[in-house]
């Protein structure tokens, strides 16, 4: 139950923000969302500033610890390699994502790993991962991705060269590297 309420919070939270960049996180502990936060990436403006990293910066405060025991981490989308390696770095105990970074645009991480094969090579990590409600997930694929084409013209594969030439500054070198600087998940 708590799953569906947490991922709920997330949601919640992701639809705080602008259209394209709608990516929410709760932190539960206890059976408790003791902390819920969404994307500040453009708004604040903050690279670090994705939904995981600034839930995991409220939880800290919370517990007042840097390390976040027994918590579980949800996410409306597949956490990017910072965000899980923040979530590593915090001691959580498990991740739990909706939409999977197979249904994103490639733009919005900066890598072709997915959390999956990081947590099994990073020395660190002993955290679970948990992918929520698969069929709620394809039926979000296809409006976000309507969404993506409309607002940021992308071609349909997310291709960065596709944004540099609408007329964003973005070095575009390597595809991965520089995607990163344009998604604000
Ligand atoms: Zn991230």
């Amino acid at each position: 139950m708590i799953d569906k309420q947490a991922m709920k919070k997330a949601w919640e939270m992701a639809n705080k923000c602008e259209p394209s960049y709608k990516f929410g996180c709760a932190i539960v502990k206890d059976g408790k969302i003791i902390a819920a936060d969404h994307n500040h990436v453009g708004e604040i403006p903050d690279t670090s500033a994705h939904a995981e990293v600034s839930a995991i910066r409220q939880a800290c405060k919370v517990v007042e610890d840097y390390i976040l025991k027994g918590c579980t981490l949800y996410s409306t989308h597949e956490p990017c390699i910072m965000c899980f390696s923040c979530a590593m770095w915090a001691g959580v105990e498990k991740v739990v994502y909706q939409v999977p970074k197979e249904d994103q645009d490639d733009f919005m991480y900066a890598s072709n790993m997915s959390i999956e094969d990081f947590n099994r090579t990073a020395l660190r990590s002993k955290i679970r991962i948990e992918r929520y409600n698969k069929k709620t997930s394809l039926r979000y694929q296809k409006s976000q991705h309507r969404r993506s084409v409309k607002t940021l013209g992308l071609s349909g594969n997310g291709d960065i060269k596709n944004i540099a030439k609408k007329g964003k500054k973005v070095n575009v070198r390597a595809k991965s590297a520089s995607g990163k600087k344009r998604g604000k998940k």
